[in-house]
């Protein structure tokens, strides 16, 4: 599978706009990526998948900056697109997106039908075995940015992409420190000042689904 990264220029400060009360992002350094695949094991032992469904992958691709080719690693996932293919073909509902910007699955409703696996351009999304977390076998899943972790740390009065404990596992394993994961609408954030100092890229752009998973290649 290709994967097009279109560069995105540095994003403003957001002072004045109005704007949901957040936005989750994630911000990837591939100039730091080794492809160590901590991020991939760190998980799957979290979320209580095996090997063989993974939530998140790190391929090597092939890219052009100028008039130069890199080989470098891609941590993927979900993209939690603002426009999202696959909520769109769920013939159910089980497919919703927060204010917040996650989009997530209802194994209740999920028909496990595989419309949405067909309709997202990026491959994230899988349908369960039995090998996975009892209740969802037979259903569509994909990574949620560790939904319930999140919640359950902000209810406590942690802050995603700042306490550990309440920020997805794959940040918190990733050794060389090339995730990154917070508030894209709160320009104190980690990711919003990333943003604004460095052109990032995203992938599959020209598809109009504004994924949130925005990457630093140079
Ligand atoms: Fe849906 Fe795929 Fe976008 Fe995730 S990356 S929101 S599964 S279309």
């Amino acid at each position: 599978m290709k994967f097009w990264l279109t560069k995105c220029e540095p994003t403003p400060n957001a002072s004045g706009e109005q704007r949901p009360a957040r936005r989750w992002v994630m911000v990837i350094d591939l100039r730091k990526c080794n492809g160590c695949q901590s991020c991939v094991v760190n998980c799957q032992q979290a979320n209580g998948w095996s090997a063989h469904e993974p939530w998140r992958q790190v391929p090597e691709r092939e890219l052009k900056t100028g008039s130069t080719w890199r080989r470098l690693f891609m941590p993927s996932s979900c993209m939690h697109c603002a426009n999202p293919p696959c909520q769109e073909v769920c013939p159910s509902g089980a497919t919703y997106q927060r204010d917040d910007g996650i989009v997530d699955i209802d194994p209740a409703l999920c028909l496990g039908c595989g419309y949405c696996v067909v309709a997202c351009p990026y491959e994230a999304r899988i349908i369960a075995s039995d090998r996975g977390p009892a209740g969802v076998s037979g259903t569509c899943v994909k990574c949620n940015f560790c939904r319930p972790k999140l919640d359950a740390g902000l209810a406590a009065g942690l802050l995603p992409g700042v306490d550990p404990e309440a920020t997805p596992a794959c940040v918190n394993a990733c050794l060389p420190g090339a995730m990154h994961f917070g508030d894209a609408n709160d320009p104190q954030s980690t990711v919003s000042q990333l943003l604004r100092e460095h052109p990032t890229h995203r992938v599959h752009e020209g598809l109009g689904t504004e994924p949130a998973l925005h990457y630093i290649v140079d």
